[in-house]
């Protein structure tokens, strides 16, 4: 059994990013939306990664159950998946957190008088737990990742792979500080803050926040609703005529796409803005990038899927045509290019 539950636990926690999502996600949904601290000790988080949030913590009753797989406090049966809100459902990460890593959990909720600290073992069982003094909120610290993966630690320990999950992180980031505004977020890595955000009061604010004034002062805000199928559309975009793309021509990395709030990959619609973006500029290849760009996509729970894959982001649509054909009624009305 042992085997099994490595096997399928590292089939969920793959990389140091989704460690950090999932952790990040479970913040989130504990509606920590004041503050968000996460901090890499040296080595990029291999060595410890560690989640602060100020969220309403976790019950005396539910800690001894927290990490047993498949337990989770937000469903609690199969029509709550049709009106989903919140990140997590599954009841999968933390406990596949403790088969690859060493984690302690320190939280403390309303009620408690003081925090607790928890060490958890391989198998999410409480292996030990004394007084601690953290208000409230809940930290997790998650130590040696993949400590009996040898392989994928190797994997990860190059400096190259390590800057580029660095570099993921932010962008996870990012994401998360443009779709939840009021949210303060600080990056640490190696006691240095890599990052930070202020919380702010909308969207346009934590583009701004997120990614500088000279961007921000080029996208044109949009919003279409429409019935039949329910889709709503808000956005920002680049000015006709603002050459504000992103850093790199194969890779979408500042064409932030939500769909119901949830960061994620559309190819379709990435590909789409792209196509339209850059019509603009079909005599200069240089200008053929991704544009900067934000679209938040929502649609009735019910018609989205998100359990396509462990790490949720791609998601299945009911109506994608519809979505498309929305959004390029939009992008003909901002560009005027007609593709034939
Ligand atoms: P899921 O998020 O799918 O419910 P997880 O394994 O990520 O499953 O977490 C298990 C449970 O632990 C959650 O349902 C929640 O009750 C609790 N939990 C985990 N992290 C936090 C946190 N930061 N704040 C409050 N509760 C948490
Ligand atoms: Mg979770």
């Amino acid at each position: 059994p042992d085997t099994v539950r490595l096997l399928s636990s590292s089939q969920v926690i793959t990389s140091v990013v989704n460690v950090v999502k999932e952790l990040m996600e479970n913040s989130l949904d504990a509606g920590a939306s004041t503050s968000f601290h996460l901090t890499l000790q040296e080595n990029y988080g291999l060595d410890r990664i560690e989640v602060r949030d100020n969220g309403h913590g976790i019950k005396a009753e539910d800690t001894r159950v927290m990490a047993v797989t498949h337990f989770t406090s937000k469903i609690c049966s199969h029509e709550d998946l049709e009106r989903l809100e919140t990140y997590g459902f599954r009841g999968e990460a933390l406990g596949s957190i403790c088969a690859v890593a060493e984690v302690s959990v320190i939280t403390k909720t309303e009620e408690d008088d003081i925090s607790t600290q928890y060490t958890l073992d391989f198998t999410g069982e409480i292996v030990s737990q004394k007084p601690s003094h953290l208000g409230q909120g809940t930290t997790v610290s998650v130590l040696k990742l993949f400590k009996n993966l040898p392989v994928r630690r190797q994997y990860y320990s190059s400096t190259k792979k390590c800057k580029e999950e660095l570099k993921k992180m932010q962008d996870l980031l990012m994401a998360y500080a443009i779709i939840k505004p009021d949210l303060r977020l600080t990056l640490i890595h190696n006691k240095v803050v890599v990052w930070q955000k202020a919380k702010v009061a909308d969207h346009r604010s934590a583009l701004l926040a997120t990614l500088g004034a000279s961007a921000v002062a080029n996208l044109l805000p949009c919003h279409h609703h429409q019935e039949q199928p329910e889709i709503v559309l808000d956005g920002f975009f680049p000015k006709p005529g603002a050459d504000y793309s992103s850093t790199s021509s194969s890779n979408p990395d500042k064409t932030f796409i939500f769909v119901n709030n949830r960061p994620v990959h559309q190819k379709d619609v990435t590909k789409l803005l792209r196509q339209h973006y850059t019509a603009q500029y079909r005599d200069d290849p240089a200008r053929n990038r991704y544009p900067t760009a934000m679209l938040k996509i929502t649609v009735p729970p019910s018609s989205v899927d998100v359990n396509l894959t462990p790490d949720k982001t791609q998601v299945l649509l009911h109506n994608k045509e519809a979505l498309l054909t929305a959004l390029e009624v939009f992008l003909v009305s901002l560009y005027g290019y007609r593709p034939n």
